[in-house]
């Protein structure tokens, strides 16, 4: 029994569902940034090939907001804020293609001004948001707690349950206190959580799998602690080029590092010195999902600037915990 507004589908974001600001009976919605589906490697491969005329306009108008090398502020609505606010975009983090262009880094930039979110952070919240399973009062663990991402999350769930990583020596489920953030912080290691089974609706994590060495085991444990048809959403820096996940470090049972490639750092909210990339994902990611017992396995593109998208590449992952007796696929 929900005590919302019917949730629209990711096909469509109903502004007067949650908003308010022009809500209730006004009929005037936004249009859904949510523009492909791809559930695989040929799947993305021959939906690129048929969306060459949608890119050219989507990298048209792109251009046109990165016209200056300098930040700039844009009005656009926030889906974490609920509200129209000023998203700003910067060029920290910027890079080139291999046609030789120059962009910023379209995940990390146009952050709202008011909460703090970036694009990627913010098409996260709006994908679970506008899912057609989506309800206030469900139970949804998040994989960050001393990040902007929480208050976030905790404005649309009444029941968020929040964690960092903050090192080996901890046990899953203990309280830490962070002077640095002056809060009480639980402790999780997503290859050994210490929830029960089939504690949440859903399970977010944001560009936290490249740092676990043992994804696998960590997307088991993501499965183990939903519900059976509860969601496993996610972003990570991803690769479409990438037919095999590439293994950037190793650990071995001793603990010591082995790098293959040059380490790759990562800012980390609770440590300065970083978080070690293990590994850039790529398309056999959906197989690993799958082979752990998800169904729906998918990756979402998104883009609109009416919601503070700009600079198409984005994905957002989702996969669903197969229902018992449901053959996984
Ligand atoms: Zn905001």
């Amino acid at each position: 029994m929900t005590t919302h507004p019917p949730a629209p589908t990711p096909t469509g974001t109903a502004i007067d569902a949650r908003a308010g600001a022009l809500g209730g009976a006004s009929g005037v919605r936004l249009p859904s940034p949510w523009i492909a589906r791809f559930d695989g490697e040929a799947g993305f491969a021959a939906a690129m090939t048929a969306a060459q005329g949608l890119l050219a306009t989507v990298g048209g108008i792109d251009d046109q907001i990165v016209a200056c090398r300098h930040p700039r502020d844009y009005t656009a609505y926030c889906q974490s804020c609920a509200t129209f606010t000023t998203m700003r975009i910067d060029w920290r983090h910027a890079g080139t293609t291999p046609d030789g262009s120059v962009h910023p880094a379209w995940t990390e930039t146009s952050v709202c001004t008011a909460c703090g979110l970036n694009s990627r952070m913010r098409a996260l919240l709006g994908f679970v948001l506008a899912h057609g399973d989506y309800r206030r009062d469900a139970r949804c663990y998040l994989a960050e707690r001393v990040t902007p991402s929480y208050p976030a999350f905790g404005r649309h769930f009444e029941h968020l349950t929040g964690s960092e990583y903050l090192g080996r020596d901890r046990r899953p489920g203990e309280r830490v206190h962070l002077p640095a953030f002056d809060a009480e912080v639980r402790h999780e290691d997503l290859t050994g959580l210490s929830f029960a089974d089939a504690s949440f609706e859903w399970v977010v994590t944001q560009d936290v799998f490249e740092h676990v060495p043992d994804y696998p085991a960590a997307f088991a444990e993501c499965a183990r602690v939903l519900v059976a048809g509860g969601h496993l959403v996610f972003t990570v820096p991803f690769n479409s080029g990438l037919s095999r996940t590439q293994v950037r470090a190793l650990v071995h049972p001793d603990g010591r590092i082995e790098h293959r490639l040059p380490p790759e750092v990562h800012g980390n909210p609770v440590e300065g010195g970083g978080a070690l990339c293990f590994q850039n994902f790529g398309w056999d990611l959906v197989d690993t999902l799958r082979g752990v017992g998800f169904t729906d396995v998918a990756a979402h593109a998104y883009w609109g600037p009416w919601l503070g998208h700009v600079g198409f590449g984005g994905l957002v992952f989702s996969a669903r915990k197969a229902p018992p007796g449901r053959a996984v696929g």
